[in-house]
């Protein structure tokens, strides 16, 4: 590992150490071998001025919530360090007082809370103190002969601690192990099972002592061959079980109690992990520290030929840890595993959101690495479940998760919009994912890839009538995400006015093609996937035009009537397997990319009405906007419309025909 210290960057800020203190914590936060997603932490002892001009010393120690990667000056707490101190000589603190205390200490009482290791902080004396979770020095003391490996590697250099509780416990383990020690001789700590501090004088010397020490880590796991052992697969991926990834998604959707995606991970790495002939007895020892435990859980699930049954074995054995371990008073979380093993495929990740199963890919990723490490030094051993219990179930980890508010109605759900670059179709794919559901957008405009690129969106250019075209981008999505819940769908055409006696043939099956079969097709190829889909539904544009036609628009007409038929017959074909299917039928939709102002004008015309006129004609007198019909989509898609099925709904401002 290289220090990525950096003069030109540096020196200005080298008179303020609170600005020294934050570049040099992103440059440990860069850096995801050493922490990842607000793991680690990092301070600096300063004097402050008070209020009324009396020079204070305090510690200013990373927030709860903020990561080392991106940290600002207001992202460090300030605590006055004699009453961190002080509070180190306790024989016993509650977790509760202890933030209650640190929080009257600090000198701003806008800051976020202080790290839980603020007091282990405060009792080092650098001014500079860096704490990381480095996987190779974790992974070293996760073996047999770890802590004789730690003690090998750096002599009398650091003080080694055996693994205890963060938070307070550890800070009054290292206030008693710390009595009569030399702290100058030290360039900082292993904590076995858990991780490095360094600390110094000045930020660069803190610094460029944990990479040094973790190097020194790296270069004994490469002199004993353990970096290569990482087996990457060499073979490209197979083609994956698509349907069964779906429906391991619904199984550890119903155990978490809602939707969550699923994305398949398939690199080499992750690969290579799942193609171990003995992945299913080393993935099951234990995460790579218990700071991780919050995030992905004590093991993962190892998916077998029935994925259910495993998947609630996975509850169950969770169930029978919990029962094992709690004092009577704990409420047990959710049963659900928050990734998977594929043996031969590759891993999965859960989350709520793509952002949480990011975190979880991340973490699992460098955990599968870690274990193939340990396991060349004589065995991946992780902590005993009991030390891991009272991680996950610590009130204060517990507390950060605690702060998520609540979820909108279609969170983690996943959603599949034709048509969706413009008008209807657009608006529909925004208030779904404005809604918490993750879209693929699907058009034949390229304008969609750029508008739906990102983690939680998908666009595919694509034409409704290419069948493999719609297949591949089916299977991406339920790559990408897990599954497929919802479906609109919308892509359509209006061809120009024409009569029955003048229909060109050509005009007539081009709308059949694109309005109705294009539709038949998608919910052909997309239902085994919605049958495994989380309240699973199927929301059909379709159009005033079939409850009230008018002359002159046979094709269009004709296509939207077979298309609602389709969705009746198939309201009834996908009910035993929960997939509800509903029509909506808009009309007078004008800001759509269908009605450029001078067709809109010449229209109004036509009918002797101004364009405010022609645009309110329907009895409640009101503008139909894109937004109304996609808000109405995407109830149909929600829990309002849960107990119905082949129900046909106008979004028109009413009309007398179709009344
Ligand atoms: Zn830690």
């Amino acid at each position: 590992m290289k220090s990525l210290w950096d003069d030109a960057a540096a020196p200005a800020f080298a008179d303020d150490p609170l600005q020294l203190r934050v570049y040099t914590s992103r440059l440990l936060g860069q850096e995801p071998a050493l922490v990842m997603h607000g793991g680690g932490n990092t301070s600096v002892k300063m004097q402050v001025d008070h209020f009324f001009g009396e020079p204070e010393e305090v510690l200013c120690i990373k927030g709860s919530g903020w990561n080392l990667a991106t940290i600002e000056a207001a992202g460090f707490a300030p605590v006055k360090l004699d009453v961190l101190q002080r509070l180190a000589q306790l024989e016993k603190l509650t977790d509760t007082e202890m933030v209650n205390v640190q929080r009257r200490a600090m000198t701003d009482p806008g800051a976020p809370n202080p790290s839980v290791e603020a007091i282990l902080h405060a009792i080092i004396p650098g001014t500079f103190v860096d704490h990381t979770h480095a996987d190779a020095v974790v992974a070293l003391s996760n073996t047999p002969n770890g802590e004789a490996a730690v003690r090998d590697i750096y002599g009398g250099r650091v003080l080694v601690v055996p693994y205890v509780m963060p938070g307070f416990l550890l800070a009054r383990m290292v206030y008693e192990m710390s009595r009569d020690l030399d702290w100058s001789a030290l360039e900082g700590m292993i904590l076995l099972n858990h991780g490095v501090f360094s600390f110094g004088d000045d930020a660069r010397t803190s610094y460029e002592r944990m990479i040094k020490l973790v190097s020194e880590a790296e270069d004994h796991l490469d002199r004993r061959g353990a970096l290569k052992a990482v087996t990457l697969a060499d073979e490209p991926a197979a083609p994956a079980d698509l349907e069964k990834l779906s429906r391991v998604r619904r199984k550890v959707s119903q155990a978490r109690g809602g939707a969550v995606v699923a994305p398949l991970v398939t690199t080499a790495a992750a690969r290579g992990f799942a193609g171990l002939d003995n992945v299913g007895a080393i993935a099951n020892r234990g995460p790579l520290t218990p700071d991780h435990v919050i995030r992905t859980k004590q093991l993962p699930v190892i998916i077998g030929d029935d994925a259910d049954r495993c998947i609630d074995q996975y509850a169950t054995d969770y169930e029978a840890y919990f029962q094992a371990h709690t004092d009577g008073r704990l409420k047990i979380l959710d049963p659900a595993p928050r990734w998977a093993v594929w043996p031969g495929v590759g891993t999965i990740s859960f989350g709520r959101s793509m952002k949480e199963a990011g975190i979880v890919e991340d973490i699992s990723r460098h955990t599968c690495r870690a274990i193939q490490w340990a396991e060349a030094l004589g065995g991946w051993q992780a902590l005993p479940a009991r030390d891991l219990f009272d991680v996950e179930y610590w009130e204060l980890e517990q507390a950060k998760l605690g702060k998520a508010g609540s979820e909108p109605p279609l969170q983690g759900r996943i959603a599949l919009v034709t048509g969706a670059a413009s008008g209807i179709g657009r608006a529909c794919a925004r208030e779904l994912r404005g809604q918490g559901a993750l879209v693929t957008g699907l058009d034949i405009d390229a304008a969609i890839t750029g508008q739906w690129s990102g983690d939680d969106g998908l666009g595919v250019q694509c034409d409704v009538t290419d069948y493999a075209a719609v297949q591949a981008a089916v299977e991406a999505t339920v790559r990408q995400f897990g599954g497929l819940d919802i479906l609109v769908c919308n892509a359509g055409i209006f061809p120009p006015s024409c009569t029955i006696a003048d229909m060109d043939a050509d005009i007539w099956q081009k709308a059949i093609d694109i309005n109705l079969t294009s539709s038949q097709r998608l919910m052909q190829l997309a239902a085994p996937y919605l049958k495994n889909g989380i309240d699973a539904a199927v929301v059909i544009i379709a159009s005033k035009n079939v409850p009230a036609p008018g002359p002159g628009a046979a094709a269009y007409s004709v296509s939207k009537a077979g298309l609602t038929q389709l969705a009746r017959v198939a309201a009834m074909e996908l009910a035993p397997d929960g997939v509800r299917v509903n029509v909506l039928h808009p009309n007078a939709v004008f800001d759509t990319a269908l009605w450029a102002p001078e067709i809109l004008a010449a229209r109004a015309e036509h009918y002797g009405m101004t364009i405010e006129q022609y645009k309110t004609n329907n009895l409640l007198g009101v503008e139909v906007t894109a937004a109304d019909v996609a808000a109405m989509a995407a109830a149909m898609a929600g829990p309002l419309f849960r107990s119905t099925t082949g129900a046909q709904v106008p979004v028109d401002g009413g009309n007398e025909r179709v009344i």
